[in-house]
């Protein structure tokens, strides 16, 4: 079979050390070009994502993996040009944005998908089922990272649009919301912004949902300087202890860890690409990326000590 020929816009860390290595693990795939402004990337590379669209031929698809503030006016132009879009996530920096690309998708006729990669994880899947029905007594969500080391020497995570620590916090938002039974809500949120920063460093949200009937808590918080931890505990009101660890990753139920293997995240993504194209389908959930803009509609906000850059 003809393989689909796509290209990377935006080359940066996760394009490297994921989307590149996936990509190529595909058989249904073939990289043909790779853009970003400073001439990083593989194969053909190109200082301008235009004159990537103009210049390959053939092209089919393309995976948009620069930071979000750009990725409505990136991913709009490939929808018009008849391209088959993937999106790193957050999908774009505004929940307009978003609607507006789902709406030129779906008018052009072509695959929109804005990936959430944490979902793929098995052990996702499998809480959303342990979960399905029950009542949540409580849940706690802990995602503590140190930024320095998982995003270095990054300036666009502190503009504007750039997300701060709602950048990793989305990606725990995109499980909760895959597993949780119902809808979730933000009650109130206090958001610690660095006074040299545009974006929080810090979050502690609660959330309220309609099958909740105790504490629903969410601590997010880049100031972590020794490991990281990725954990989301939840507990229902007929006694089943649940314990998603290391992003999704794994999956403990009543204390012993449930088996879920899979191809991994990314790989995952590029099946899951491949099968939207083949049934000219799109999927854009925007659940994670409305509880972020709400938590910064509904969120308090306190100033802390600078943040080095
Ligand atoms: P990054 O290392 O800063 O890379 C972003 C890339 O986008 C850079 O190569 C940058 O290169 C390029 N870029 C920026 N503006 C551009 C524009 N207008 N046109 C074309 N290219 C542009 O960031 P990253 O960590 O890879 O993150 C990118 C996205 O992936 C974010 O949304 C992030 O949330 C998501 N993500 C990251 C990780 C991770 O572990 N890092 C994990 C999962 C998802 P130039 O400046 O040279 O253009």
């Amino acid at each position: 079979m003809k393989r689909i020929r796509i290209a990377i816009i935006g080359f940066g860390k996760i394009a490297a050390d994921q989307h590149v290595p996936s990509i190529e693990g595909n058989p249904r795939l073939e990289l043909v070009a790779t853009s970003s402004r400073s001439g990083q990337g593989v194969g053909p590379v190109f200082t301008d994502w235009r004159i990537l669209l103009k210049s390959v031929d053939g092209l089919e698809a393309v995976a948009i993996t620069t930071p979000p503030s750009v990725r409505h006016e990136i991913a709009s132009a490939c929808i018009a040009a008849g391209l088959q879009v993937l999106m790193e996530k957050p999908p774009t920096a505004t929940l307009s944005e978003v609607d507006d690309l789902a709406c030129l998708a779906e008018a052009a006729g072509v695959t929109l998908f804005a990936t959430w990669h944490a979902r793929h994880n098995p052990a996702v899947a499998a809480a959303a089922q342990a979960l399905a029905g029950k009542r949540i007594a409580e849940m706690r969500i802990t995602w503590h990272e140190d930024v320095h080391k998982w995003h270095p020497g990054q300036q666009w995570i502190w503009q504007a649009g750039g997300f701060g620590v709602f950048d990793p916090g989305i990606n725990a938002f995109s499980i909760a919301t895959a597993i949780f039974p119902g809808s979730l809500f933000v009650r109130s949120a206090e958001l610690s912004f660095p006074e040299n920063a545009e974006t929080p460093i810090a979050a502690e949200i609660e959330f309220a949902g309609e099958a909740g009937d105790g504490p629903l808590r969410c601590s997010l918080d880049w100031r972590r300087t020794e490991g990281e931890e990725w954990t989301i505990a939840v507990r229902t009101t007929d006694g089943l202890d649940l314990r998603l660890i290391d992003g999704g990753a794994r999956l403990f139920v009543d204390g012993s860890e449930q088996a879920a293997s899979g191809p991994g995240e990314y790989p995952d993504i590029y099946r899951e690409f491949v099968d939207l194209i083949d049934q000219g389908r799109s999927s854009v959930d925007s659940r994670p990326l409305r509880l972020v803009a709400d938590c910064l509609l509904a969120g308090s906000r306190r100033t802390v000590e600078p943040v080095s850059m």
